[in-house]
């Protein structure tokens, strides 16, 4: 645990750090998420009837039981239709408004930094509400709660998929060369709310540092980066993040 008069020094360290770069790019997790109520659906409590998500949340499944997924996404959209961004989300959309280059990456698929008004989003694991055709690829917003069964693709009448990107699958190459430009470039990275254990989010902080960025971290707990990045500030997204960014 860092010393009270320890943290106030390292949060002022930051604020000044965001406040004189001009290339930010800010990295969030579903612990920014966590505090506008999106449930993860991973660890204890997180379960839907009796499937855990790492379970359901695979193109295996989706193979075997395509209607069982969709119900399970289904309700996911029922939980997320009603929550708003928080004062995380806020913050770093008026933060991208300050700055000459910014690129948010995040892990988070609910939508709810664009919600906050951020415009240069790159989302790592995809949206879910978005699909995408499981033949084609053609992909469309859809916002419905529920999508009707089954979904069904304009073009070639494959079936479609939430635009995800599943467990066990890998990020869309694009996404991936976005993602690390953006690292390459940036004076300043913040890492928000990531447990550091999935990849390869987990290790761009140290990539950002490696090419030179200064890099904090903020989440509730240590991570297995905290270490070795700059500078490690624990605490609610929602509290520490309006006060880096003013
Ligand atoms: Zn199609």
């Amino acid at each position: 645990m860092t010393r009270p008069d320890q943290a106030a020094e390292n949060l002022l360290r930051v604020k000044e750090k965001v406040r004189d770069a001009s290339r930010v790019v800010v990295l969030t997790g579903a612990g920014v998420s966590a505090e506008s109520g999106v449930p993860t659906f991973r660890g204890a409590g997180g379960l839907w009837r009796q499937y855990k998500a790492t379970d359901l949340a695979t193109p295996e499944a989706f193979a075997r039981d395509p209607r069982l997924v969709w119900e399970f996404y289904n309700y996911r959209r029922e939980v997320l239709a009603p929550l708003e961004p928080n004062a995380a989300h806020r913050a770093l959309a008026d933060l991208e408004r300050a700055k000459e280059s910014f690129v948010l990456l995040t892990q988070n698929i609910d939508g709810l930094h664009q919600a906050a008004g951020s415009r240069n989003v790159v989302e790592l694991h995809g949206n879910i509400w978005r699909v995408r055709c499981s033949r084609c690829g053609n992909r469309k917003e859809d916002r419905r709660v529920p999508i009707p069964y089954p979904p069904v693709c304009e073009s070639c009448s494959g079936m479609l998929r939430p635009d995800v990107v599943w467990f066990g699958e890998s990020l869309d190459p694009d996404v991936f060369r976005l993602a690390y430009q953006a690292l390459e470039r940036c004076d300043v990275m913040l890492v928000i709310g990531t447990s550091g254990v999935v990849q390869p989010a987990a290790s761009m902080g140290l990539y950002a540092k490696e090419n030179g960025a200064f890099v904090a971290e903020i989440n509730l707990e240590p991570t297995p980066y905290s270490r070795a990045l700059s500078v490690s500030l624990q605490g609610k997204a929602g509290d520490l993040v309006p006060q880096v960014v003013v």
